[in-house]
């Protein structure tokens, strides 16, 4: 199974990927996740992507389209992937296509998740994150025992900078411009299919592996 989810930041691609891989087998990919390692980490990559992410900016498309390649050529991804957050852009969509061509792979399906703007604008102003374990909560929707430090590690929750009112505008604006246009990029190769993202984790999952079943058992 390889799949591609796209949509806003805050539509929960992330969340769903992880249950995806969890239940199919499949690696998650994102590339959000990669280079907030790389930032911790403090490599040459992450200090080069940590300004624009801090910004709500996109990172490079040559650093980005990097990170994925190396990831496509490990074997443990043999056995399914799940892109999340990649591509964003035309010229990413553009080398995703050349990399998989070279390695005979075939996109099984993308996945459109959609969230109207104002839900998505209250999901990332009330996310909280663990800067130890990267677990994240949510001030209303699932917020920590006691609201303010990590149910798992007990270290004090941030707001992660890009998670800010300023920085949440930007990456709606980012998103509009120079994402959205996939939309019909994938739309035109008859990939597509749209998930209404609204409601609970498990009841979107439920309509995901709907959408899913055909490619799992093809
Ligand atoms: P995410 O966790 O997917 O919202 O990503 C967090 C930030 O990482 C984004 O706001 C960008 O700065 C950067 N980023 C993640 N994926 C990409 C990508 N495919 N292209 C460019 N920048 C990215």
């Amino acid at each position: 199974m390889q799949l591609v989810f796209l949509g806003a930041p805050g539509v929960g691609k992330g969340t769903q990927a992880d249950k995806v891989s969890a239940q199919y087998g499949v690696m998650k990919i994102s590339t959000g996740d990669l280079l907030r390692e790389a930032v911790r980490n403090r490599t040459k990559l992450g200090l080069e992507a940590k300004s624009y992410m801090d910004q709500g900016k996109l990172v490079p498309d040559s650093v980005v389209i990097g990170l994925v390649r190396d990831k496509l050529v490990d074997p443990s991804s043999a056995k399914g992937f799940i892109l999340d957050g990649f591509p964003r852009t035309v010229p990413q969509a553009e080398a995703l296509a050349t990399v998989l061509d070279e390695r005979r792979i075939r996109l099984d399906r993308v996945i459109n998740f959609q969230v109207p703007r104002a839900e998505i604008v209250k999901r990332l102003s009330g996310r909280r994150s663990c800067p130890k374990c990267q677990a994240t909560y949510h001030m209303e929707f699932a917020p920590s025992k006691d609201g303010l430090s990590c149910d798992r590690c007990g270290e004090a929750l941030v707001q992660r900078s890009d998670d800010q009112r300023e920085a949440i505008e930007t990456r709606l604006k980012v998103y509009e411009e120079q994402t959205a246009p996939l939309i019909s990029f994938y739309d035109g190769k008859h990939m597509l299919s749209h998930l209404d993202s609204v409601g609970s984790v498990e009841s979107v999952y439920q309509n995901l592996t709907k959408v899913l079943a055909v490619y799992h058992s093809a």
